[in-house]
């Protein structure tokens, strides 16, 4: 039965709500898709549910088709399993904490990974059970730092979320490979332009873990793409082709101290003492623990990444306790990598940029005081214990050499991410104490995968993809909305100049005829006036529209246009059915 606008629920607004920074958040409150309840909760309203519903189904049906089993597990998790594998301090204050009335506490699941092994270590004893994978569509809760974006970065969406589980890592492998190719065929049927990067590895190794990435400049991932095609990564991920380094040579003249009062920053530094960015070295004081001081040097222009820098130092290092830091002598600030001079609980990590002979300005160890002429071989390593580490700790940027080191260039784009596969290893499965049996009755730690994909970021991801030069994939335009026909709440618009006599029959008679055929109809039968309709129906962006007035009828036809093209067509009414399923086809 097509629905009657009337008889439905779809508040459009004019008014782009104050707090909504990017299109699909605006579109989709305008649209009368979501409503927010509170910083990062949102009603869902019939039209922004039915988008949902179609992209739930069409991930059903993938996994399904893959071979993962549908499950649903509980959001109200007992804490205990987080304190088990260690989670609840790594997870931190992102982690939803509940008490109940026996003052017990339990977690709002984030994520299941404990939960499913729970559940799997109970019933599977053999490596005859294996290969397993399992998948639930659910609420996740995570008490995001800076819930923003509408449903982009919200605290309460929909995951699915899948884990699979093998006796051997070549298992691993082809599970991994079946929900990374279940993941092309959704987001291909979603109508979504996608990327598949490289991100962050597990405790495997190599390229364990990938996302998929709607491309949009309002993305907040960074994704940097070879210019031959054949790498891409995410920037918390993305690797350089080896960079020549040189602590050999002269030094540029004697190191001299400047008094550098009321420069808070880098570009406040630069600006005082005339040095350009990539004149200056950026010394970075990490970890502090028992492991020692990490100084980790970078240029001026170029970030430290932390990810890149924890490889190489073989434990996490995060920036130092500035307190702590003080007390062990670093000037916070101020600090230069000569620093380490003489010193035995410091070990000196320089990025191969930062590594060069030629003229430096850093910190000088001393409050509102920075030094020229900074020299490697003069200032640090002849002075050192140990020798400064050279390595690639830096996050690459755009015009880096590719990793492929075959003459690529890296190029700079955003994206959104919707989906992440990742080879999580024997992390949990050794954490919970799950071994199964192998052939020869020797118990073995099972081998997780885990998958997810983000079910309201993929509405938004709609809204706001973007492929440059490629105008027919956009998801919006200055009007609303344009849905891809797949997940969009209906597929066909029937707007009526009036819904009454004729005009009333050939609508009901035209919705009829295409929902026969296979797609949902919206009539929008209000007695608002031609010109709010037609800017409600851009707003909502049904991909396409057929527009039933008292005239053209006399005529014998209607109106068909898909909400991406300029101009409507002119079609005789008997046999605007199947020209308008035509059309669906081709959008
Ligand atoms: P992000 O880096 O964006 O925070 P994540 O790495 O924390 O994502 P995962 O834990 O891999 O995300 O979750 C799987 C998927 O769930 C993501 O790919 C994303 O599509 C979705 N997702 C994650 N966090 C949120 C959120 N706060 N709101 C909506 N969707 C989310
Ligand atoms: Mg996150």
């Amino acid at each position: 039965m097509p629905t009657k606008w009337s008889r439905t629920l779809i508040p459009t607004s004019r008014q782009v709500p104050g707090d909504a920074e990017v299109p699909s958040h605006q579109l989709m409150i305008r649209a009368g898709l979501i409503r927010k309840l509170g910083a990062g909760v949102y009603d869902y309203l019939p039209l922004g549910l039915r988008a949902l519903h179609k992209v739930m189904a069409i991930v059903r049906e993938e996994m399904d088709r893959a071979g993962a089993l549908e499950v649903l597990l509980p959001t109200l998790q007992p804490i205990e399993l987080w304190e088990q594998t260690g989670r609840r301090d790594i997870y931190g204050p992102e982690l939803f904490v509940i008490a109940d009335r026996h003052a017990h506490e339990h977690a709002l699941g984030p994520t299941h990974e404990e939960v499913i092994t729970e559940l799997v270590r109970a019933y599977i004893e053999s490596y005859r059970q294996l290969p397993i994978t399992l998948y639930q569509i659910q609420s996740k809760f995570r008490d995001e730092i800076r819930p923003r974006f509408g449903v982009l970065r919200s605290r309460e969406f929909q995951m699915k979320d899948a884990y699979s589980f093998d006796l051997t890592v070549e298992g691993l492998e082809a599970s991994y490979q079946a929900m990374y190719d279940a993941y092309c065929r959704i987001f291909e049927r979603c109508g979504l332009p996608y990327e598949v990067v490289e991100a962050e590895s597990g405790p495997i190794g190599g390229s364990s873990s990938h996302e998929f990435m709607v491309p949009s400049p309002t993305g907040e991932d960074t994704i940097l793409k070879s210019d031959k095609g054949n790498y891409a990564a995410n920037v918390e991920k993305c690797e350089t082709a080896p960079r020549a380094d040189s602590a050999d040579g002269p030094p540029t003249g004697e190191l001299e101290t400047v008094h550098t009062p009321g420069c808070p920053t880098i570009e406040d530094v630069c600006r005082f003492m005339k040095v350009k960015p990539a004149h200056m070295l950026k010394t970075l004081v990490c970890g502090g623990g028992d492991d020692g001081w990490v100084v980790a040097v970078v240029r001026g222009d170029h970030d430290l990444n932390s990810s890149k820098l924890r490889t190489i130092v073989g434990a996490p290092v995060d920036l130092a306790d500035e307190v702590a830091a003080r007390a062990a002598g670093f000037e916070i600030g101020f600090v230069g990598p000569h620093v380490a001079a003489g010193r035995d609980d410091v070990r000196v990590v320089v990025d191969h940029d930062a590594m060069q002979a030629k003229f430096w300005a850093t910190g000088a160890n001393q409050a509102d005081h920075h030094v020229k002429h900074f020299n490697w071989q003069r200032d640090l390593v002849g002075a050192a214990k140990s020798p400064p580490v050279v390595a690639d700790i830096r996050s690459a940027v755009d015009g880096d050499p590719s990793p492929r080191d075959d003459g690529g260039v890296l190029r700079l784009t955003r994206g959104i991410e919707v989906g992440h596969v990742f080879k999580l290893g024997t992390k949990y499965t050794e954490s919970m104490g799950f071994e199964v049996l192998d052939e020869s009755n020797q118990r073995r730690p099972v081998i997780m995968g885990c998958y997810g994909i983000g079910i309201n970021r993929i509405l938004a991801a709609a809204i706001e993809r973007q492929v440059e030069g490629d105008a027919k994939r956009q998801g919006h335009d200055d009007d609303g909305v344009i849905w891809p026909v797949a997940i969009a709440p209906y597929s066909v618009l029937i707007t009526t100049i009036r819904y009454e006599g004729a005009v009333q029959e050939a609508a009901d008679r035209l919705a009829a005829e295409i929902e026969a055929a296979g797609h949902d109809v919206l009539i929008d039968d209000r007695a608002d006036r031609p010109g709010v309709k037609f800017k409600d129906a851009d707003l909502v962006g049904i991909p396409l529209r057929i527009t039933i007035g008292e005239k053209g009828l006399a005529d014998g036809h209607v109106e068909v246009k898909p909400r991406r093209a300029d101009k409507a067509e002119t079609v005789p009414v008997g046999e605007a059915a199947r020209r308008a399923v035509e059309c669906l086809r081709d959008l």
